[in-house]
């Protein structure tokens, strides 16, 4: 199982910090984890395209978590290629509308050419596939947004908070991961409702007794330093701020 970051930062962009997307590799399946804008050219610095990606998942449709979805299917549509890969689009409740409506937006751009789209809403369950299986719980930011966790038949998990609040969810979703990637927008000091400080993080890391802790989605006004020095105070594990392009292997 691998984890490649492609964007760990929010709608303010820096040079070193796009919108959310993460990679997750479970043997030949490659899964994406929110498509803010980049993400499709983050792609392309580790050598894969859409046409590579077998599930998408949208944690909750904020543009920083969306922007680049019309891109990914415009480009899926347009490729020429035989035997296409079929696609996976999952979303939280609402997701069906917010796709059609995009599809209208774009007229028929962005629709299946030549391959199967399941476009699918995930509420609070599980989905199985062959090799892993995927968990969805509400978590504390939109009215509809969730977290993530995804487990291998090894036990291998990766857990993804999406954006959000301190929640019991979260700490259920990081149970026991062998890398939980937990938003962090902001220093201690510098709270904002609906969003993790690095305190918070610390103690959700702690409660669900994660192996490692990622810290992402990360506000430019937020010094990483401190971020690293207040999440340590509450939790004890290995942290690290996510960087994109890195890659990290799970098992
Ligand atoms: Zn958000
Ligand atoms: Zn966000």
């Amino acid at each position: 199982m691998q984890l490649t970051v492609l964007g760990s930062g929010t709608f303010q962009p820096t040079p070193e910090r796009g919108c959310s997307g993460y990679l997750i590799e479970i043997g030949e399946k490659k899964i994406l984890l929110d498509t803010g804008s980049g993400v499709l050219r983050q792609l392309s610095k580790v050598n894969l395209f859409v046409e590579n990606i077998d599930i998408i998942v949208v944690t909750h449709l904020h543009i920083d978590h969306t922007g680049d979805l019309a891109p990914l299917l415009f480009a899926k549509h347009n490729i020429v290629k035989n035997n296409k890969r079929d696609l996976s689009l999952l979303g939280p409740p609402g997701f069906k509308k917010f796709f059609s409506l995009l599809n209208v937006v774009y007229k028929g751009s962005i629709k299946p050419e030549d391959y199967v789209l399941n476009v699918q809403e995930y509420n609070e369950n599980s989905l199985n596939f062959k090799d892993f299986s995927i968990t969805f719980l509400p978590v504390m930011h939109t009215e509809d947004s969730y977290g993530v966790r995804i487990e291998d038949n090894d036990g291998r998990t990766i857990a993804y908070s999406g954006d959000t609040d301190y929640c019991d969810n979260l700490i259920t979703l990081c149970r026991k991961s062998d890398v939980a990637v937990i938003e962090c927008s902001f220093q201690d000091d510098q709270k904002l409702s609906g969003h993790m400080t690095p305190s918070e993080v610390g103690k959700a890391a702690h409660l669900a007794e994660c192996k490692r802790v990622l810290l992402t989605h990360i506000y430019p006004i937020a010094d990483v330093k401190k971020l690293l020095s207040s999440c340590s105070l509450y939790y004890h594990g290995t942290i690290g701020i996510a960087e994109e392009l890195k890659t990290m292997t799970i098992g």
